[in-house]
């Protein structure tokens, strides 16, 4: 056996394409039942990556994959709480999460992405998973229409095939499959833009709000900060704006960082005695999702399925229970020996109806919305708007806030246009999502 290939099988249950929070989730699952996994993962881990702010309810994915003690015991700042400054600086109550649902799941943390993921992906080994860091997966390969493994392929550039009953596409906003069959639809008003960076010694409250999310919203509107303590004495600080705002006809990603937070007093006098501790990064934040969730033997999970604004902190809740979800249908399905479409795929439904609550909630604040006036004016929906704030977007309980939020509408407001009236992916040559690292950031 060629040195490169040692302790890779080329036959097993299943392929997990991608180490991040949705994969790792998905591989320590299966792992578990027993099944045979190998997670295969383009990258060596510590690698950086965003999206450093969980919400409550990712306490029960972290729950069944074993990993709360691993995150008692770690340096993450806990977070209790998000609280919004609107555009004339006004900070609302802070919204707590223990005061809605008083059991420790109410506490959640502000992580470091490469120790997070680097935990996450330790824990699939120690149940089972075999992990290849610095690996890629090429393609999936198909026997007619069922994918049958992948092509995976080495720093050298060598490539072998490795079979598997089932694919699990978790590359993140890459999409592997998302891309082969074009199944990515760009969401219709999601157009977003972020700009961000690291800040030591930056203002921090204290006591349960030393870990609250700030989202401020820029005082002409256009677009919000994020500001999300972690350990080391570091705040992340990033704005959030439409694309062709924040790009288009301004400097460099420096310029309108510094521009937009000499225009902020909130942000501006957090950070006025601080000392920034990287250069700046960037992203392309469109919305998308997938016109499908699984096809025979194959499966997507995290952002290789959908991809929402960031705005409320989402994407690792999205993440870890798609990884969840999948990994249940996966177990099921091997057991019935039935790998089809309809069974890998038969939690998405539920899924899309739980990312569309989120995605209202987002649509809403983009729109005007605030969190202030609606709870002053239905003080009896503040639990449920904290609900849906905490990441419970999967019963429809929560349903009964949208018609008093929308009497707050403008008169004649027409509704959001749904995530799929966007344009599929395919037909729109100059949009994609990336990430853009200061000079000298080693990914
Ligand atoms: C500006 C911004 C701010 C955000 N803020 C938050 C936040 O505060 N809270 C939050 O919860 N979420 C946030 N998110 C969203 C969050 O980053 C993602 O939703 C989350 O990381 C998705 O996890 P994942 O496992 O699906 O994908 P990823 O974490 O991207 O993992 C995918 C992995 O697949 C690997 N990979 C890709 N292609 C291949 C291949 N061909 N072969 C092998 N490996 C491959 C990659 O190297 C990567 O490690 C934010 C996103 C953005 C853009």
């Amino acid at each position: 056996m060629d040195q490169e290939r040692q302790g890779i099988d080329l036959e097993s249950d299943v392929v997990v394409i991608g180490g991040g929070p949705a994969g790792s989730t998905a591989a320590t699952l299966l792992a578990g039942r027993g099944l045979r996994v190998q997670v295969f993962e383009r990258e060596r881990f510590p690698r950086f990556h965003i999206g450093e702010s969980l919400i409550p309810e990712t306490y029960w994915v972290l729950e069944r994959l074993g990993m709360l003690s691993k995150m008692r015991a770690s340096r993450f700042v806990k977070k209790h709480s998000v609280q919004f400054v609107n555009a004339r600086g006004k900070l609302s109550a802070p919204f707590y999460f223990f005061d809605n649902k008083p059991h420790e799941c109410s506490q959640t943390w502000q992580v470091v992405r490469s120790e997070f993921d680097q935990m996450m992906l330790d824990n699939a080994r120690e149940h089972g998973a075999r992990v290849h860091e610095g690996v890629r997966v090429v393609d999936v390969t198909f026997d007619g229409e069922r994918a049958s493994g992948v092509t995976i392929q080495f720093d050298g550039g060598r490539r072998h095939d490795v079979k598997a009953k089932v694919v699990v596409d978790a590359s993140g906003q890459n999409g592997l499959l998302q891309q082969r069959f074009r199944l990515r639809v760009w969401d219709p008003i999601l157009n977003k833009g972020a700009i961000w960076t690291y800040w030591k010694g930056a203002y921090r409250d204290t006591g349960r709000d030393e870990g609250a999310t700030m989202v401020i919203q820029t005082p002409n509107r256009k677009g919000w900060f994020w500001y999300i303590p972690l350990h080391d004495d570091l705040v992340s600080v990033g704005v959030v704006a439409p694309f062709d705002y924040l790009f288009k006809g301004r400097t460099d990603r420096e310029g309108t960082y510094r521009e937009e937070v000499e225009r902020c007093p909130a942000v501006q006098d957090r950070v006025s005695r601080a000392t920034r501790a990287t250069g700046y990064f960037a992203t392309k934040d469109y919305s998308y999702r997938s016109t499908r969730v699984a096809g025979d033997g194959w499966v997507l999970v995290g952002d290789a399925f959908g991809f929402l604004d960031p705005l409320y902190s989402s994407g690792v809740l999205l993440a870890l229970k798609s990884g969840e979800l999948a990994a249940d249908a996966i177990v099921e399905g091997l057991a019935a020996g039935d790998v089809s479409a309809a069974q890998l795929g038969k939690w998405g439904p539920l899924f899309n109806q739980g990312m569309d609550r989120m995605r209202r909630l987002v649509c809403e604040y983009y729109e005007g919305f605030s969190f202030g006036a609606f709870v002053r004016q239905y003080p009896h929906l503040r639990g449920t708007v904290t609900d849906l704030l905490i990441g419970d977007l999967f019963t429809d309980r929560v349903d009964q806030v949208w018609g008093p939020m929308e009497t707050l509408h403008e008169p004649g407001k027409a509704p959001f246009p749904q995530w799929d009236a966007g344009a599929p992916a395919d037909g729109v040559e100059d949009k994609a999502n990336e990430l853009i690292l200061p000079e000298g950031h080693k990914p």
